[in-house]
C-alpha cells in the first residue's frame, strides 16, 4: 500500500466559507506511513457524485480515505455512497448503535431517530469506535485495497486515525518511507533563492525539491522516498548543508524554526533583550516578537508611536526633528531606535517609521517608502527600503525586514563574541 487519495466530502467545503484542512492532517500522517498522497479531490453531499469519486479513487489508489459526510442527518451520505461503489448493502451495526444509544444516555439526552443512521454499516466493514462522538470511523477491505471513512470533526478524525486507523494502514505500508527537511530563507527574493540553489538540487535527482515564497520569508523543502532511511538523513543533511552554505545568512533555519523563533533563540543565547517604537507597521513586529512561549525574557516592550505627538511622548522624539525632516526619515527611524531603548532600558531598539500607503506618498516619499534603525551599544544602524504592493502587504514586509535586520545583528554579534 503506498498511494492513496483523498476525498473530503460536504457541499460546505464547496463554499467560500469553508475550507478543507482534515487533508492536511491526513496528507502529513500518511507521508510518515510512507504512502504518497496522488489526488484529493472536495466533493458535495450527493450520493452519486459521491460513489462516483470512490470509484474513480479506488482505480488510481491502493488506500483511499474520506473525510465528512458521517452524521446523523440527511444531507450525510457518505456511507451510503461508499457501499454503492463498493456494491455492498448497508446492515445495522447493534454494537454501534448500542454505544450511540449509551452516549446518548451519559449525557442524559434523548437519541434522535436520526442517528440510527450512523450505525449502519457496510458489509464487511471494520468499525472504528469513535470515543469523541457518535459517529464511528470505518475500515473496508477490497482485495489488495482498502476504504477508510472518517468523520468530519477535526478532533475525532485525528483520533480515530491515530487511535484505530493508523495501525491499519502500518500494517499494510512497505518499507518505503519519507524523509523530509525545510530550509528557511530571508533577505532573498524568492527567483534568486531559486536560481543559486537549483544548480544545487539538479544533481539529486533523487530529491523532490520545492520552493515556497511565504509571508513570513522562503521554504526551501526537500522530500526523498527510499526504503533505506539512514541513507535518507545522509542525503538531505549534505543538500541542506550545501543549501544553507549557498545561501549563506540568508538561512535562519535548517530544522524548520520560524524567523521569530530563530531571533529568540539568538537573544536568549546572547542574554539581550529588545525593545521597539514602530508607525507604520502598528504593533506587528512586538506581536511577532511575544509570539514566541517565554518571550517576556527578551522582549521588554513596544508602542505603537502612530502620531507625531505619540512618537514624541512615547519614544522622545523631538518634535522639531519630525519638522525638519518629516515622520518619514532616517532621523526619526533612529530616533525610535534610540527611544524605544532608552526609555525601556533594553539592550536594542527598533525603530521603524513608513508610508504603508495607498495614500501619503510623494515623488521623493513614494508609497512602500520605510525606514528601519536598531540601536545597540555600539550605535545605531539605519536602513531604507522601498517595498512593492498594497498597505497590507507593506506592512507585513516591513516587520519582516526589521526582524531579519535585528537577526543579522545578533548573528554578527555571536561572530564576534566568538
Ligand atoms: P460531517 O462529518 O460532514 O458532518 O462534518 C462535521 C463538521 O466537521 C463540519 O461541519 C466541519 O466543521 C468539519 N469538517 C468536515 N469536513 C472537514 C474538512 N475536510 N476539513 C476540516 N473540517 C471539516
Ligand atoms: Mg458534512
Amino acid at each position: 500500500m503506498n498511494r492513496a487519495e483523498i476525498i473530503a466530502v460536504g457541499s460546505e467545503l464547496l463554499t467560500p466559507y469553508r475550507l478543507d484542512t482534515n487533508s492536511l492532517f491526513l496528507t502529513e500522517e500518511l507521508n510518515r506511513l510512507g504512502i504518497a498522497v496522488v489526488r484529493k479531490s472536495v466533493v458535495a453531499d450527493d450520493r452519486q457524485a459521491l460513489a462516483a469519486a470512490f470509484r474513480e479513487a479506488l482505480e488510481r489508489a491502493d488506500l483511499v480515505v474520506s473525510t465528512g459526510g458521517l452524521g446523523p442527518t440527511e444531507d450525510d451520505l457518505t456511507r451510503e455512497a461508499a457501499a454503492d461503489a463498493l456494491d455492498r448493502r448497508l446492515l445495522l451495526d447493534e454494537s454501534v448503535l448500542e454505544n450511540i444509544r449509551e452516549r446518548f444516555a451519559r449525557l442524559g439526552r434523548a437519541m434522535a431517530p436520526n442517528n440510527q443512521r450512523q450505525a449502519m454499516v457496510p458489509e464487511g466493514a471494520a468499525v472504528l469506535p469513535n470515543s469523541s462522538g457518535t459517529a464511528p470511523g470505518l475500515w473496508i477491505e477490497t482485495g489488495e485495497r482498502a476504504v477508510l471513512l472518517l468523520p468530519g470533526p477535526p478532533g475525532e478524525l485525528r483520533r480515530i486515525f491515530a487511535e484505530r486507523a493508523r495501525p491499519l494502514i502500518e500494517r499494510r505500508a512497505g518499507a518505503r518511507r519519507m524523509a523530509h527537511r525545510m530550509l528557511r530563507a530571508v533577505g532573498l527574493p524568492e527567483s534568486d533563492v531559486d536560481h543559486r540553489v537549483a544548480p544545487i538540487y539538479q544533481s539529486y535527482a533523487d530529491v523532490e525539491t520545492t520552493i515556497l515564497a511565504t509571508p513570513e520569508g522562503i521554504e526551501i523543502h526537500l522530500t526523498r522516498w527510499s526504503d533505506d532511511q539512514a541513507e535518507s538523513t545522509r542525503v538531505l543533511d549534505e543538500l541542506a548543508a550545501r543549501i544553507a552554505t549557498t545561501l549563506g545568512d540568508a538561512v535562519f533555519s535548517t530544522e524548520g524554526e520560524t524567523l521569530d523563533g530563530a531571533i529568540a533563540r539568538e537573544l536568549q543565547q546572547a542574554g539581550l533583550s529588545v525593545a521597539v517604537a514602530e508607525s507604520c507597521t502598528g504593533g506587528i513586529v512586538s506581536s511577532r516578537l511575544t509570539r514566541i512561549p517565554g518571550s517576556s525574557l527578551f522582549f521588554l516592550g513596544g508602542a505603537v508611536c502612530y502620531s507625531n505627538q505619540m512618537k514624541t511622548a512615547w519614544a522622545g522624539v523631538p518634535a522639531e526633528l519630525i519638522e525638519r525632516h518629516g515622520a518619514v526619515s532616517s532621523e526619526v527611524a533612529i530616533a525610535l531606535a534610540e527611544g524605544a531603548r532608552s526609555a525601556t532600558g533594553a539592550a536594542l531598539g527598533l525603530g521603524l517609521t513608513g508610508i504603508a500607503g495607498p495614500g501619503g506618498g510623494t515623488p521623493e516619499k513614494p508609497v512602500g517608502t520605510v525606514h528601519i534603525a536598531l540601536a545597540h551599544e555600539g550605535g545605531v544602524r539605519e536602513q531604507l527600503i522601498l517595498f512593492a504592493g498594497d498597505r497590507e502587504r507593506i506592512r507585513r514586509l516591513a516587520a519582516q525586514s526589521a526582524l531579519d535586520i535585528l537577526r543579522r545583528h545578533l548573528l554578527r554579534a555571536r561572530r564576534e563574541r566568538g
